[in-house]
C-alpha cells in the first residue's frame, strides 16, 4: 500500500498541535490512507516541539523537527520533503485553514494518476481589511511579474514522489515552493478548497514580512526588474532628444533659455533612477551572493527517533 507523508510547518502553534494530528489522522484513517505526520517546528519559541515530541511517543504515525531557529516556512517545506518517505507528499498548514478533507481528495487525484496536485483557494478566509488590501496589491504585482496567478495559489499542494526529488535536486538555497512546482511541470491538476478560519493562535504576517516575501519571491523568479533600468534610461534619452530639439529651437528664434527649474528637476529625475537601478542590481547581487555562499536551507536542532 502506499504511504502519504505530510508535512506541516509550524512556528509557535503550540495550541493547535495535538488537535490539528487528531483532525489529519481522523480524516486519513477514515479514508483509508496510510499515512506518515510530519511536524517542523520552525524555531518555536512555545512548547511546539515538546508538543510534538509527546505525541511521537504514543503515535508512531507522528513524527516531527525542530529548527535550531526560525528559518521560515519555505525552510520547513523543504526539511519536510527531505524527511518525507512517502510515494506522495503533501504539505498543509498546522492551523487547519488548510481543510484536511481536501486531502483526500488531492490523494484520490493522485491514484488516477497525476503528479502534482495544486491546492487552489476558492476564496480567502477572513482577514482583515488593511491585510486584504496589502495582499491584493503584493499578489497583483507578483503575479504580473511572474507571470503566475500568485492570488489563488498555496502552499497547499500534494506531490508524487518524481516532483518531490526534483524539487530536492534543485540548488537554490532561495526557494519559492508555491511556483516551484509550477516551473518543474509534471502532469498537473487543481483541487478548490476554501480557506477556513485559524483554529488557534494568530497569523505569523506582519506587513514588513509580507513586503519582503513579495521581493524576495519576485526577485527569485524573474529578472524583469533588472530590465527597468533600461526601460527608464530608454524614456530619459527620449525626454532629453525633445527637450534638445525645443531648447535649440527656443535659441534660434531668439528667445532666452529660462532653465533652471528644468536643470534642476532633470538632475532630480536622471539621479533618481541612477540609484533606484543601482538598487535593483544590488539587490540581486546580494540574492547571488547569498545563492553562492551555499549554506544550508536549514539547521535540526532536534528530531523524534522514529525517523
Ligand atoms: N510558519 C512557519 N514558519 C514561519 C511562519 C509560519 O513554519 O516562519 C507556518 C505556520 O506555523 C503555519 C503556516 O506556516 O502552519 C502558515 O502560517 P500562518 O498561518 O501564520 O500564515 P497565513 O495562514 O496567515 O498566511
Ligand atoms: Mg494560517
Amino acid at each position: 500500500m502506499s504511504l502519504l507523508s505530510v508535512i506541516i510547518p509550524s512556528y509557535n502553534e503550540e495550541d493547535n498541535i495535538e488537535n490539528t494530528a487528531g483532525v489529519i489522522s481522523g480524516v486519513l484513517k477514515a479514508a483509508g490512507i496510510e499515512y506518515e505526520l510530519i511536524f517542523i517546528s520552525d524555531g518555536s519559541k512555545d512548547s511546539t516541539y515538546d508538543k510534538i515530541a509527546a505525541l511521537a511517543s504514543v503515535d508512531g504515525a507522528v513524527k516531527g523537527v525542530e529548527f535550531s531557529r526560525n528559518f521560515g516556512k519555505e525552510a520547513a517545506i523543504f526539511a519536510g520533503l527531505s524527511l518525507a518517505k512517502g510515494d506522495c507528499v503533501s504539505v498543509i498548514d498546522c492551523d487547519l485553514q488548510h481543510p484536511p478533507k481536501t486531502l483526500v481528495e488531492m490523494y484520490r487525484l493522485w491514484e488516477e494518476g497525476y503528479e502534482v496536485v495544486e491546492g487552489i483557494k476558492s476564496k480567502r478566509g477572513k482577514e482583515g481589511l488593511f491585510h486584504k488590501m496589502c495582499v491584493g496589491i503584493f499578489y497583483g504585482i507578483m503575479s504580473r511579474l511572474m507571470k503566475m496567478d500568485m492570488n489563488s495559489t498555496s502552499d497547499f499542494k500534494l506531490l508524487d514522489r518524481k516532483a518531490v526529488d526534483a524539487l530536492l535536486s534543485l540548488n537554490e538555497k532561495n526557494t519559492f515552493f508555491r511556483a516551484l512546482t509550477f516551473w518543474a511541470g509534471f502532469k498537473t491538476t487543481t483541487v478548490e478548497f476554501e480557506v477556513q478560519e485559524r483554529a488557534a493562535g494568530k497569523s505569523k504576517w506582519s506587513f514588513s514580512s509580507l513586503v519582503r516575501y513579495a521581493i524576495t519571491n519576485t526577485t527569485s523568479f524573474t529578472t524583469a526588474p533588472l530590465q527597468a533600468g533600461t526601460v527608464m534610461g530608454i524614456i530619459l534619452i527620449i525626454f532629453s532628444v525633445v527637450l534638445g530639439i525645443q531648447t535649440l529651437v527656443k535659441y534660434f528664434c531668439g528667445t532666452a533659455v529660462e532653465g533652471f527649474t528644468t536643470v534642476i528637476l532633470l538632475l532630480l529625475i536622471i539621479g533618481g533612477s541612477i540609484m533606484m537601478s543601482l538598487g535593483i542590481i544590488g539587490h540581486y547581487l546580494s540574492r547571488i551572493y547569498e545563492e553562492v555562499k551555499g549554506r544550508p536551507k536549514y539547521i535540526i536542532r532536534n528530531r523524534t527517533d522514529n525517523f
